[in-house]
Order: structure tokens, then C-alpha cells, then sequence
């Protein structure tokens, strides 16, 4: 390929919540090479295997190229018109709440801001969810319990400034590399500073850490509410903290005592000495920041293990202050995007909830449209039971492979094999999902997409196109939009590029806020076609004035003269300087000084949470009754990442570099287990559940619990036999999120 100069393109990370900062560098014949953007902040110029790799999976092979109509290609117009006559129709026939769009955390905020538009304003239906649903949905479930609103109260900063890292759920090496390589490099930095990492597995993160407790599946609840136990019995409670700015202490700690320390041990299956060495270190460490992620949400009590993480924080008063806080750190690169506009179906966009007239009243007002979803649509899994059962008449799937990756996911394969009309919007052409659509629109992908994506500390940055798009692929929000205009909503979704879009999801943020807007959460103001060109990553809510930082890298004054290089955030009293590659953080002075330490704006700095009194709440947990493992099924089934790949693996699996670090997909199991049933290293293991089962390699590790196996989440069909995990994971979910429960699932194993 031949352009006509070589140019670099500032761009962001297609993969996970981290969302680092690229630099792609198109050289003048064509090649592409990528690099860390250094000036990002979110990586400082760093990347992990696959951000670095990013080069090697962008070949046009297996690209859907053309729109399809029952396999046949077909015209933009014609596919467009069949896919607007065909949900009208659904909607004309059987009302509104008989279609469906099942989205991702893949899709650009702008794509998301359409889906969501288009189904809960003019539609008039809240069945739109996403695969999110997979990744962190209990957390915004947590969050809401607990603050009134979905906030994520810190910064990555304060990964840097803790005294005390915990990380339950989190294998943050392998799944949010960069976020790992941040710490690292602050502990060497600061080597006082401890880590604690709470999994099942001694992961690659656990061997970093001071201290691992494996604990048994789904134990967190009971680990975090022995905490708060401990803490009140050992005088480490914040008391003003909590009657300023809290309710509903006192029937959390009831229901946290009803555990003694022994009970504790027992469903953990964590010693009372590992428990109280854990418990002390809390307990005595002002600066503590809890992360967690899949391990925690992934549960049929994920919510109520965030609300009993943010219990002991909102207990000791550490929460919005730097270095400290709980953290849900999100798996997907635009999880947080999604949030925002809406993009779950027990949402409304900009944070505003669907159950609450005034804000559904101001939402429609917003848009002027025609409808307005009255109450929480179908959640995920209970859309694709709404499919198989014939209820839904009409399904839209975007960027994402839910004939894989949902739990249940043969099931989830007949329900599309059932309905009456499946869409599928994909780069891929050949998918198990798409496989089963009427009508396949190509959509752009990494490099041809334009828009703005948020990672896990609230930051908005920019994904920016370099390459063309390939045949007839059309952005996801152009298709979106078109076929409003062919359902009759032209004035609402008259788009000429995302640019508009993005400036009216940031006037929505700002719509009535401040005002008689009940809180002020999401405020970022709207910007222009140059402006949206131009933006630089900025962390939200941003200054009333509009996104850029109050004071432009390189004129911040620094205490002894220097020039910062960065400063962190608009709202902050530190700013970054190099020396060599060395990253210094330094206060600033003068009206500077003052503001938060350490960069970055955090909520809840002064209380003030999103309830009507301003006061966060105590949620009274208690742990779950485990898992019934039976005589059929003794052992447990956990899912998970590795490393190197992605989902699903269509875009990954292009790169021979990172298929190279775990070559196949695997069954890691303990060497007792492995004795117990006669199985040594590299035999081939037959995996079952209650759904199904798969064949896998052994890979015998005492790193591994014992009683559990873990498989990794990413083998298709398409990469090797009878391998895709999610067919064994069951459909149960928590009651309040409504996330599956995919890493505590009743299994057996045997030698093939
Ligand atoms: Fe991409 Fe995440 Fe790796 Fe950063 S840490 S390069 S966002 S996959």
C-alpha cells in the first residue's frame, strides 16, 4: 500500500480497561508499527503484549467486507431498508419490548450513545445490554447500593500513592498489565509499600504480592465481612468519618458479626492466623486502595461482595482521598463509555436511572423524542432467554460473539437459531454468532474507527482512524443511524460524524445539571469538529469551561523552578516531570497548592456521595450458602484470561506472537487432584458441567486450588476442537446485577 507521507496517528488501545495510550506510526509505504503514547496518562508510554502487537492483527484476512443478506452480498440500502422494515414491523406487530440490541464493551462511546438512543428514546424499549453485563456489572450494581450512583471515586494515581495494595479477584498482571507495570514500578520506588492479592490461584500477580490468600470460590464475602468485624472490634473505625457521612452502619456490623473468626476461616478456607495477618495489615494502613475485577463481579453474590469491600472502606474513611479507595477496574476498553450513555438496560444515559420519572422526563426532553423506556429492559441472559422463548422477534448483535462468550453458550447458540431475525454488525466474517445472522452489516474495527472511548479511572481519550476502511465497512453508529432514518426518526439521528455525537453526549452530561439535576456527575462540555479532532485524554467531570486542563503542560509552576511536563489532572497539586525515562511526580505551588495530592479527581474527597441526603450507605451483607459440588459434579469449575489473547480470539489469534506465549488451550488443575484421579501433566482431560463439555490439555500446577479447575475463556471452534469453555458455565446470575456466575460452576474432570 502506497500513502503519501508518513504520519503518526495518536490513538488508544483496542483491549482492556487500562485504556493505554498508542502512537501508530504509518510509514509512507504503508507499513504500521505502534508504540506506547508517552505523553498518555494511562501508560506514560508503556504497552503490554498485546497493546505491542497490535501491528500484527491488522491483516484483512477472515474481514466481512460487504453487507449480506441471507448469505448473499447485498447493497448498503437494501440491507438497511430489510433490517428498518423488519424491527418496525417486529414493534408495529408485538410492541416495542419484542426487539432487542445486544451490544459491547468493544463499541466506541458514540456507537453506544446511538444503540442506546435509538432503543430507549424512540424505540421506546430498554432491551439494550452488552456484554459488560459479563465483565462488571455487579460493581455498578455495588457502586449504586452504595453511593447512590455509578462512581468510580479514584484515579490509577492512587495505585501509586497506597501504602497498601488489595487485590481480590484480580489477576492484574496478566489482565491489566500496564496497571500492574504502574505498580511495580512505584513499589520499587517505595519498597514499604505491600500488596496483598486475594484469588483462588497463585497467579502471576500473587507471586508480586507480600501476602496471597487463596481463598475458595466465592468466599470474599465472608473474608470482607470479617474485616469489618475486625476493625470494629479492634477500635480501627473511623466514627466520625461514619456519622458525618454515612448511614446503616450499625445493621452492616450486625450482620458482620454474625461470624466469628473461626466461621470466617471455615468459608474462606483461609487459616485464623493467615485471616488476622491480613485483617492487621487493613487495619493498621491508612493508604489502602482495593481493587478488584472479574473474580469479585463474576458470582451469583458479586454484588454484595463490592458492597462488603466498600463497606470497610467507607468504615475506616478511606475513600476519595489519595491513595485510597475501592477500585473496580473494568475489563473492557469502552466498559466505562457504556456506562455512561446508558448502554445497560437497568440504565438511562448520562447516570440518570430509568426508575426515576424525573429523570427518564429529562432524558426524553433531552432527545425530543417520541418514547421513552418506562422500566429496566431484559438483561443479558434473560434477553437470550427471551429469544429462545419467542418473545423477542427481532435481535441486533454489535462487535461482539455471544455464541461463545455468553454462559450457557449452546443454549445461547439455538436462541439464535430460533428467532425470526438476527442482525449481526462485526468485522469478522466468520464468527459461531454471525453465522446464524439473516442480515451481516461489516463494521470498522481498530485503526478505522473513530471516537472516544473511557477506561476504569474515568478518562476519555480519543481512538483515531489511519487506516481506510476495507470494502464496504461503515461505522456502527452510521449504520445505527441510518436505519433510524428509515424507522421515521431522521431529525433525531441527522449525523455527518461522531464528532456531533460526542458534542451532544457532552451537552447531555451537562443538560440540567447543577441545577435542579439531583447530582452532577458526568459534566464534560461539548466540543467542536476541531475540537473533537484535537482532544486530549482528560478525566471527567471535567472544569465547567469545557475538557481542557486549567493549566497547559508545560506551564505549571513546580516547586524549585522546574517546568512540569504534564500536570495530572485539572484538579490536581502535582504534576509529572521526567528525568530520562524516570517519572517524578512533583507538587506544584502557589494557588496550585492545595488542590488533592497526587492528580486526578476523585469523588467523595468531602463525603457528598449521589443520595438524596449526600450520605453514602452501609449495605448489611452476609456470605452466601457455597455452591452446592455434588457427587456428580465435585469439583469447580473457575474461567478466566490469559496473558496474550482476547475474548474471543478474532483478533488475537492473527498475531503468531502472542499465540506463541500459551500455544492451546489448557485445564490447570492441582498435583493432588491430578493424583486423585489418576492424571499426569499433558494428558488430554475431558472437562464436564451440568451444559456440556470440553476437551482440554492438563496442565498440573500446584499454583492452582485444589477441588478447582481453571480454564481459559478465549478457544473457540474456530482455534481448536471442543474447546469453548462458556458451553460448561451456567446461566445463574446475581439477583441484583444480573451478571453470571462464571467462575464457580459444579464440574468433574477425567482422562480422555
Ligand atoms: Fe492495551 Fe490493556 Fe495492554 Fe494497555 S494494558 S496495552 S490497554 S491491553
Amino acid at each position: 500500500m502506497q500513502t503519501e507521507e508518513a504520519r503518526e496517528v495518536r490513538t488508544t488501545c483496542p483491549y482492556c480497561g487500562v485504556g493505554c495510550g498508542v502512537l501508530a506510526e504509518v510509514a509512507a509505504d504503508g507499513e504500521i508499527a505502534v508504540r506506547g503514547d508517552p505523553d498518555h496518562p494511562a501508560n506514560f508510554g508503556r504497552l503490554c503484549s498485546k497493546g505491542s502487537a497490535l501491528a500484527e492483527t491488522l491483516d484483512l484476512d477472515d474481514r466481512l467486507f460487504y453487507p449480506e443478506i441471507h448469505g448473499r452480498r447485498a447493497g448498503w440500502n437494501e440491507a438497511l431498508d430489510l433490517v428498518a422494515s423488519k424491527f418496525s414491523q417486529a414493534i408495529a406487530e408485538h410492541g416495542p419490548d419484542s426487539v432487542a440490541f445486544y451490544v459491547s464493551g468493544q463499541l466506541l462511546t458514540e456507537d453506544y450513545y446511538i444503540a442506546n438512543k435509538l432503543m430507549k428514546g424512540f424505540v421506546g424499549s430498554a432491551n439494550i445490554d452488552t456484554n459488560s453485563r459479563l465483565c462488571m456489572a455487579s460493581s455498578v450494581a455495588g457502586h449504586r447500593r452504595a453511593f447512590g450512583s455509578d462512581t468510580v471515586p479514584g484515579t490509577y494515581e492512587d495505585l501509586e500513592l497506597a501504602d497498601l495494595i488489595v487485590l481480590v479477584g484480580s489477576n492484574l498482571a496478566w489482565c491489566h498489565p500496564v496497571l500492574y507495570q504502574r505498580i511495580v514500578a512505584a513499589r520499587e520506588k517505595r519498597p514499604a509499600m505491600k500488596i496483598v492479592v486475594i484469588d483462588p490461584r497463585r497467579t502471576m500477580t500473587a507471586d508480586f504480592a507480600d501476602l496471597h490468600l487463596a481463598i475458595a470460590p466465592d468466599g470474599d464475602t465472608a473474608l470482607f465481612t470479617g474485616l469489618l468485624a475486625f476493625l470494629a472490634d479492634n477500635g480501627r473505625l473511623d466514627r466520625d468519618y461514619i456519622s458525618r457521612h454515612t448511614n446503616g452502619f450499625d445493621g452492616a456490623l450486625l450482620a458482620a458479626q454474625t461470624l466469628d473468626l473461626d466461621s470466617v476461616s471455615d468459608r474462606t478456607g483461609i487459616s485464623e492466623e493467615t485471616l488476622a495477618r491480613f485483617y492487621s495489615l487493613f487495619a493498621n494502613t491508612q493508604r489502602v486502595v482495593t481493587v478488584y475485577s472479574q473474580g469479585v463481579n463474576q458470582s451469583t453474590s458479586g454484588t454484595d461482595k463490592v458492597n462488603a469491600i466498600i463497606n470497610c472502606h467507607l468504615a475506616t474513611g478511606r475513600i476519595g482521598r489519595p491513595g485510597m479507595g475501592p477500585f473496580s477496574v473494568t475489563g473492557q476498553p469502552n466498559a466505562m463509555g457504556g456506562r455512561e450513555v446508558g448502554g445497560l438496560a437497568n440504565m438511562l444515559a448520562a447516570h440518570m436511572e430509568i426508575e426515576n420519572p424525573q429523570h427518564r422526563d429529562r432524558v426524553q426532553r433531552f432527545w425530543k423524542s417520541p418514547a421513552i423506556a418506562e422500566r429496566p429492559g431484559l438483561k443479558a441472559v434473560d434477553m437470550f432467554r427471551a429469544v429462545a422463548d419467542g418473545r423477542i422477534k427481532a435481535l441486533w448483535i454489535m462487535a461482539t460473539n455471544p455464541a461463545d462468550s455468553m454462559p450457557d453458550a449452546d443454549a445461547v447458540e439455538a436462541a439464535l437459531r430460533a428467532c425470526p431475525f438476527v442482525v449481526v454488525s462485526d468485522i469478522a466474517a466468520n464468527t459461531d454468532t454471525i453465522r446464524h445472522a439473516h442480515v451481516k452489516l461489516p463494521a470498522t474495527g481498530w485503526g478505522e474507527k473513530d471516537g472516544t472511548v473511557t477506561n476504569s479511572e474515568r478518562r476519555i481519550s480519543r481512538q483515531r482512524a489511519f487506516l481506510p476502511p476495507p470494502g464496504e465497512a461503515r461505522p456502527d453508529w452510521w449504520a445505527m443511524a441510518e436505519v433510524a432514518k428509515r424507522m421515521g426518526f431522521a431529525e433525531a439521528f441527522s449525523y455527518d460524524a461522531p464528532s456531533e455525537i460526542f458534542a451532544e453526549h457532552a451537552a447531555f452530561s451537562a443538560f440540567e445539571n447543577g441545577g435542579e439535576r439531583d447530582f452532577d456527575i458526568g459534566v464534560y462540555a461539548a466540543v467542536d469538529g476541531d475540537g473533537y479532532e484535537a482532544l486530549a485524554p482528560f478525566q471527567w467531570p471535567a472544569p465547567a469551561g469545557g475538557t481542557t486542563p486549567l493549566w497547559p503542560a508545560g506551564h505549571l509552576p513546580l516547586k524549585g523552578g522546574d517546568q512540569a511536563v504534564a500536570q495530572l489532572s485539572p484538579t490536581s497539586n502535582v504534576a509529572e516531570t521526567r528525568k530520562g525515562s524516570e517519572l517524578l511526580i512533583s507538587p506544584l505551588e502557589g494557588e496550585m497548592a492545595g488542590r488533592p495530592e497526587g492528580g486526578g479527581f476523585r469523588f467523595f474527597a468531602d463525603g457528598n456521595f449521589f443520595t438524596p441526603d449526600r450520605k453514602a450507605r452501609f449495605v448489611a451483607v452476609t456470605p452466601p450458602e457455597q455452591r452446592a459440588i455434588n457427587n456428580n459434579f465435585p469439583l469447580t469449575l473457575n474461567t478466566g484470561r490469559v496473558r496474550d489473547h482476547w475474548h474471543t480470539m478474532t483478533r488475537t489469534g492473527k498475531s503468531q506472537r502472542l499465540s506463541q506465549h500459551l500455544a492451546e488451550p489448557f485445564a490447570e488443575i492441582h498435583p493432588s487432584d491430578a493424583r486423585q484421579y489418576g492424571i499426569s501433566d499433558a494428558d488430554i482431560l475431558r472437562v464436564s458441567t451440568a451444559h456440556g463439555e470440553v476437551l482440554l490439555r492438563a496442565l498440573v500446577m500446584p499454583r492452582q486450588r485444589p477441588g478447582s479447575i481453571f480454564v481459559p475463556m478465549h478457544w473457540t471452534d474456530q482455534f481448536a476442537s471442543k474447546a469453548r469453555v462458556d458451553a460448561l458455565v451456567t446461566s445463574i446470575t446475581d439477583p441484583v446485577s444480573g451478571q453470571p456466575a462464571s467462575k464457580n460452576v459444579p464440574a468433574r474432570m477425567e482422562r480422555f
